[in-house]
């Protein structure tokens, strides 16, 4: 795989790039069964609402629109038949706070070496995540690295991947052009096509040449 070139600044994706999605996703099911049984109904509800959620995420990826975390609301409340107050509260609940305490336990082998190597070299990180994403730096120790910290709520992006808005706008906050920025995620068809967009570089994390920051490190930074 070509090495990326004249980069000097890098965004990264934050679910399943900078934590291991699986097991914080297992132990929140477990959580979620365990709830069933103190507060059946609105547990019943909640996983309604996390997988509508979910789904119409999926589904806002491919259809241009001009506030689509509020459509994704809007979407959700009409598929489960709830009040959007309502599936917010579920929503910020368990995916956004129940969360938090679990990332940090799961952090991406390699990471906090690959973000030294990172400020070494002098290259300017920020990260790019559909979701609020400070809560999980935190949680994961790694806050203060990142220059720009940027959301598809951000009021200045509105927009999911693959639109490239978010990417653009981390690049601004970073002081970096397109073309000397570097995006790093796990989802070809997500972040991937949204650097592409972008015109900005891009390596999936993940897959069979990068498992995880380990082989990144050499393949980036020590050569
Ligand atoms: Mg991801």
């Amino acid at each position: 795989m070509a090495v990326p070139r004249n980069f000097d600044s890098i965004i990264l994706d934050v679910d399943g790039t900078l934590y291991r999605q699986a097991p914080v996703r297992l132990r929140i099911a477990i959580r979620l069964a365990a709830a069933c049984i103190t507060q059946p109904l609105r547990t019943r509800r909640a996983i309604r609402a996390i997988r509508a959620f979910r789904e119409s995420l999926e589904k806002l990826r491919s259809t241009p629109g001009s506030d689509q975390p509020a459509e994704q609301l809007r979407l959700t409340a009409k598929r489960t038949k709830m009040p959007e107050a309502h599936v917010r509260s579920l929503i910020e609940e368990w995916m956004f706070e129940r969360p938090l305490d679990l990332v940090g336990g799961f952090p991406q082998k390699g990471l906090h070496r690959f973000l030294r190597l990172a400020i070494q070299h002098e290259v300017r990180l920020g990260v790019f995540s559909e979701y609020p994403a400070a809560g999980k730096l935190e949680s994961l120790g790694v806050r203060e690295p990142f220059a720009a910290v940027v959301s598809s709520f951000d009021p200045e992006v509105r927009r999911f991947k693959p639109d490239p808005a978010g990417f653009l706008h981390a690049a601004q906050l970073l002081g970096s052009s397109p073309g000397r920025t570097l995006v790093i995620g796990d989802r070809d068809d997500a972040d991937g096509a949204g650097a592409r967009a972008a015109g900005m570089q891009y390596l999936r994390i993940g897959g069979r040449d990068f498992p995880s920051f380990e082989p990144l490190c050499g393949h980036l930074f020590e050569d």
